[in-house]
């Protein structure tokens, strides 16, 4: 497919091989939706609040870190990420409940037992992740959300976006990770 077309200026190649390349993670993502299907598709029950099509908080100049707004914005964002995941884990359950007895061959039940196993660690990946969420909407009522557990400094409304559980400032994670890499 791509040597028919040699001629093309270098800069088309490589718009094309992006194009090519979302292409590719747009096809993997169908992928996995097409291979839920016991189960109801995501959109369903997910209005505009949705956490994939979130809006980015824009600030007006001089504006207070985590005034009310930014937290409103902050826990309209954490409580749309709790119910997707919350919607993630309810398929999770019944996509193991439904194929729990449908094979006998012996090579069908080992990759069905693959199959759970990575089911299982997500599950438990969700759990640690709702327990997370649950704290930082607590550190939103009692005004502690957004600032660094350790030093007490802004952790930033850039790095809360990417990162809305975060309850260290980079400084202080880069640190921990060192840390964390010593002990090991
Ligand atoms: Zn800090």
């Amino acid at each position: 497919m791509a040597d028919t077309k040699n001629k093309v200026s270098k800069k088309k190649a490589i718009s094309k091989k992006k194009i090519a390349a979302k292409e590719k993670v747009v096809s993997k993502k169908k992928v996995t939706v097409s291979k839920q299907k016991t189960t109801p598709k995501k959109n369903t029950n997910t209005p505009e609040t949705s956490f994939e099509d979130f809006q980015p908080y824009v600030e007006k100049k001089g504006e207070e870190y985590m005034n009310s707004e930014q937290s409103e914005h902050f826990k309209t964002l954490l409580l749309a990420w709790l119910r997707d995941l919350q919607e993630e884990v309810e398929r999770t359950v019944d996509h193991m409940q439904t194929d729990a007895s449908n094979f006998s061959d012996p090579n069908d039940r080992a990759t069905q037992e693959e199959e759970f196993a990575l089911e299982l660690r997500t599950r438990d990946r969700e759990r640690k992740l709702t327990k997370k969420i649950r704290t930082s909407l607590t550190d939103i009522e009692s005004g502690d959300y957004g600032f660094c557990e350790v030093c007490g400094i802004e952790i930033g409304i850039r790095r809360l976006e990417a990162r809305p559980t975060a309850n260290l400032c980079i400084d202080c994670k880069t640190l921990d990770e060192i840390k964390e890499k010593q002990m090991s």
